[in-house]
């Protein structure tokens, strides 16, 4: 789910999560491992005080080990439960289960009963961790004839229960860094989007924090004194050439952009716990 965000938008999303919150024991957030902060919406807190907190570092196989690292003990701080994940697959989900239960010891230990919900911004997994957590083997609870109405819940486990729809928190949009690293990661439409500007940004901080990545997937010089040469020297070794052999930069920005989404600039992480 790729839209964009208009004040409407804000406002449902803001007063469904009011209602669904006020059902649920745990706030399960997914934020991107690669851009913790910026993939946060901290209007969150407020909305989920008083509930037990799990914060999952989400596509944690394209960020950077030694930085996940960092930020588990960022939030740790801050009183969350953390868990790095990769979504997609399921190696993580037993230590999921666990840190429910010792989230939830007391309530489960009084009632019986834990009830769940995902939030986060959109793209950043919420659909793949519900599937491959909840997967196909739960029963869904409510989901008999007639009462298809209401909440539907998947049980996890004899005591805890997951809202099956998740939450979605809007991305915030008033700080221009925050809004490029989103842009980055690609959680705004590109169409919208300087893919120029955006690449340039990109090589600087590489430059700058991950010293040697491109000389190695481009086979460039990292010497050169601005972004834009670097960009001129990929395109110019990746055939990025318009007719009339122009450089084609939207193109060789596109690519640097795209590999760099796929991970095949490696595990990169664009934002350090120690700035904030
Ligand atoms: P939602 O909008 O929050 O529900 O996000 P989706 O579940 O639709 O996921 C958005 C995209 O991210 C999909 O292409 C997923 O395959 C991908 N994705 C989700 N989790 C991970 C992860 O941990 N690692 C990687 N590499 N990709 C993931």
């Amino acid at each position: 789910m790729n839209f964009q965000w208009y004040p409407g938008h804000m406002t449902k999303a803001k007063r469904q999560m009011q209602e669904d919150i006020k059902l649920i024991d745990l706030v399960i957030e997914l934020v991107d491992a690669r851009i913790p902060l910026s993939s946060r919406n901290p209007d969150i807190d407020d909305l989920g005080k008083n509930k037990a907190r799990l914060i999952l570092l989400n596509k944690s196989d394209l960020s950077d080990e030694r930085k996940n690292e960092a930020w588990a003990s960022y939030f740790k701080a801050k009183g969350f439960y953390v868990v790095k994940l990769d979504a997609r697959r399921r190696n993580s989900m037993k230590e999921i289960q666990n840190v429910i239960l010792e989230a939830c010891k007391e309530k489960i230990e009084r009632d019986r009963r834990v009830r769940a919900m995902v939030v986060g911004i959109p793209n950043v997994g919420k659909s793949t961790f519900i599937n491959t957590f909840a997967g196909k083997a739960c029963a869904k609870t409510g989901n008999k004839p007639g009462v298809t109405k209401g909440k539907q819940w998947i049980r996890l486990n004899k005591d805890v229960e997951l809202l099956d729809t998740p939450g979605i928190l809007w991305p915030k949009f008033d700080d221009q860094m925050v809004g490029l690293r989103l842009a980055l990661i690609g959680s705004i439409k590109d169409e919208i989007l300087n893919i120029d500007e955006l690449s340039l940004e990109l090589i600087s901080y590489l430059k700058e924090n991950y010293a040697g990545t491109l000389a190695a997937r481009y086979e460039v010089e990292e010497t050169v004194e601005r972004p834009v040469e670097l960009l001129e020297a990929i395109a110019q070794k990746r055939g990025c050439v318009q007719r009339g052999n122009e450089i084609d930069y939207s193109k060789a920005a596109a690519l640097v952009i795209d590999d760099f989404r796929s991970g095949r600039l490696g595990r990169i992480t664009l934002e350090l716990p120690e700035a904030n």
